[in-house]
């Protein structure tokens, strides 16, 4: 989740003091890098991907099987098991003992039940790295699953359905509403992580930058017996809470979520530019093809991803920053929370589209202007760091502008958007790159790699096929919001460029031709578009790979387009069929602890394929490899050698 620094935390009081500090100085060690690296070309395409898990504990549980169904129980019970920081030292000890190189990568996250892993090297250029992926991913999972014990479970899985409920955890723990971290109501300040104490500074200094604890509301999914009203008696902790909402209170709500990313490193700053943004209408498509997250703290939600709840989850705005008084303490007027949507495009072609007010802090944009930072990124940089620093550690506060980066990756690290355009790392090979951030964690590896590999195809139809899907932001922001609503994928239409202008560089001519598109019409093509997936084996046909690659890659685009087609569910449909047919189900939107268990122990069946749900996965097995065929045939695709389209002015 960003910066480890090590060292002791300041409060939330002490690191306001040094907010102008870190921000003038996080700008100077930027323009530093800048300077030294703005240059740099002839990177090659390198791309990785990053694997939230979470570790579920699935007991059986005691009571005789008449006796359950009696009393709506399940045979199992489930929790989140706390034991992040017993089992990290060990999937860490090969990184650490061979100075950084590992075959796998291991980082802790905001919970106690929460690991994340990525690959050990990058995936490079060749078609045949994309039939590593699953391969590699099973390794990691295999390797977190040889730490737990028998009953602990690493799942990739969004959002655990009562996280926050009574008992949800394990070792038990009880909420501290009248103090400690998060003051919740719901969630004991034991399920953030304790191994590094950016996750509790963070936590902390949030809730107190923001004058009260985080509300995330998100309405309920109105079932024939839903209550009316509040979901629950108030208390004089729950007094933020909405009539017909899903109410929570802590930043573990939506950073204690899973997703899946990727990061691309492009062959110069202009070409990440142009990956930037160019991914950007692409990732709410990901966000509604991805959707996994359809029930928060037992409750069924109307809405179907985590994007939501995250984003209020560490929204540090005051009331004056969100416009509810009249500024005083505060400089701006916020928009949006830290977590959301990006607000600006930064290739030259991207300017025309930027059609939403960019709050910038005007010091640090002359100052950007002034050092000479392209003007696109100059204002992305100056909006990013309207932010203050909500962690900041003692030993950390004097720094060299221009041998460190720890400021500027304060602020950068702290603004959680749908894309983060990343600088090289000072004193690293490393080069430009891009991270594209929404989409939500699968069950399956096979899954998660079909989507990995389906994002990495589209860069590359992206650069080699040189396609234009620009729209202005504010359409992007709009299928956003579509894109989190219940079934997006066959109830929603989403602005998108229509075939016609796919090729073409006007804006004008574009912003007239927009059209509204289904998610089928956008992956699998209809007579004004010609599909994503379709694109994608265009380029294909101009590339060669070995048969085993050619044969992994179309079982997972063939996943794309059921699940775009409505063929196959999305995970957040198939959960939310499963609790809403479950036997004990109510049809009052809960998703008790009994459905919760059986609905956990079926995700341990899926994750290990020992049960596929026909409606939710192909039947396929891929023939993902650990290791690259011995022959790459020479015709291969190398990207690099593509022509360029223009880049910033
Ligand atoms: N877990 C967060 C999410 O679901 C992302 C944290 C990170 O940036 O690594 O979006
Ligand atoms: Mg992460």
């Amino acid at each position: 989740m960003g910066l480890l620094s090590e060292g002791t935390p300041l409060s939330w009081s002490e690191t306001q003091k040094h907010s102008e500090h870190v921000r003038q100085h996080g700008i100077r060690q930027f323009i530093s890098l800048y300077y030294r690296l703005k240059d740099r070309t002839k990177d090659s395409l390198k791309w990785g991907d990053e694997v939230e898990y979470q570790l579920v504990r699935l007991t059986k549980s005691a009571a005789s099987s008449s006796d359950q169904q009696q009393q709506q129980q399940s045979q199992f019970a489930s929790q989140l098991s706390l034991v992040a920081d017993q089992i990290l030292p060990e999937l860490q000890r090969e990184e650490i003992e061979n100075g950084g190189r590992a075959s796998t990568l291991w980082r802790p996250e905001y919970a106690a039940y929460m690991v994340e892993g990525v690959p050990g090297e990058p995936y490079g250029h060749l078609l045949a790295h994309l039939n590593l992926v699953e391969a590699n991913m099973r390794k990691r999972r295999a390797q977190v699953q040889s730490l737990l014990g028998s009953d602990v479970y690493a799942l990739t899985l969004t959002a655990f359905p009562r996280l926050g409920c009574p008992d949800f955890c394990y070792p038990g723990a009880k909420p501290t509403p009248e103090g400690g971290v998060s003051c919740s109501a719901f969630l004991p300040d034991e399920v953030i992580y304790s191994g590094h104490p950016r996750f509790r500074t963070l936590t902390r200094n949030i809730r107190e930058r923001r004058g009260k604890k985080v509300a995330i509301n998100i309405p309920v999914y109105r079932d024939l017996n839903t209550p009316d009203g509040l979901l629950e008696p108030p208390t004089e902790h729950t007094a933020a809470a909405l009539p017909g909402h899903i109410y929570m209170d802590a930043m573990g709500f939506g950073m204690g979520c899973c997703c899946l990313q990727m990061t691309f490193q492009a062959c110069s700053i202009t070409e990440a530019y142009l990956l930037y943004d160019q991914l950007t209408p692409l990732s709410p498509v990901l966000l509604a093809l991805s959707a996994a997250s359809p029930v928060h703290r037992g409750w069924l939600a109307d809405t179907d991803t985590r994007w939501r709840v995250i984003s209020g989850a560490v929204d540090c705005r005051t009331d004056e920053e969100m416009g509810l008084k009249p500024l005083e303490r505060n400089r701006f007027r916020i928009a949006k929370s830290r977590y959301d949507s990006i607000d600006s495009y930064l290739s030259a072609d991207g300017q025309a589209y930027n059609d939403i007010p960019l709050t910038m802090d005007e010091d640090i944009l002359r100052q950007l202007m002034e050092a000479g930072v392209e003007p696109s990124l100059s204002r992305h940089l100056a909006h990013l760091f309207i932010r203050d620093p909500v962690s900041l550690f003692s030993e950390k506060i004097h720094q060299s502008d221009t041998e460190e980066s720890d400021h500027f990756e304060n602020i950068q690290s702290t603004n959680w958007q749908s894309m983060r355009f990343k600088p090289p790392p000072t004193n690293s090979t490393i080069g430009w790159r891009v991270e594209f951030r929404c989409a939500e964690v699968q069950l399956t590896d096979f899954e998660n790699a079909a989507y990995v590999v389906f994002i990495v195809l589209l860069t590359r139809v992206l650069l080699t096929l040189q396609i234009d899907l620009l729209m202005p932001i504010s359409k992007v922001d709009e299928n956003f919001n579509r894109a989190q609503q219940r079934d997006a994928v066959k109830r929603q239409k989403f602005f998108f460029r229509s075939g016609a202008h796919l090729y073409d560089n006007d804006p004008e001519l574009v912003k007239a031709e927009l059209r509204e598109f289904t998610l089928d019409e956008i992956v699998n093509g209809c007579q004004d578009f010609p599909g994503l997936v379709p694109l994608i084996r265009q380029y294909l046909s101009m590339s060669h790979t070995d048969v085993d690659t050619m044969c992994t890659l179309n079982q997972y685009l063939n996943l794309i387009q059921k699940r775009a087609r409505g063929e196959l569910l999305t995970t957040a449909a198939w959960i939310r069929k499963f609790v809403t047919e479950h036997p004990v189900y109510q049809r009052d939107s809960r998703c008790t602890e009994a459905i919760s268990s059986d609905l956990m122990a079926k995700c341990v069946e899926i994750t290990q394929g020992s049960y596929r749900p026909d409606e939710l996965l192909p039947c396929t097995s891929s023939k993902t490899s650990d290791t690259l065929p011995q022959v790459i045939s020479d015709a291969e695709l190398y990207l690099d050698n593509r022509p360029r389209r223009n880049g910033p002015k």
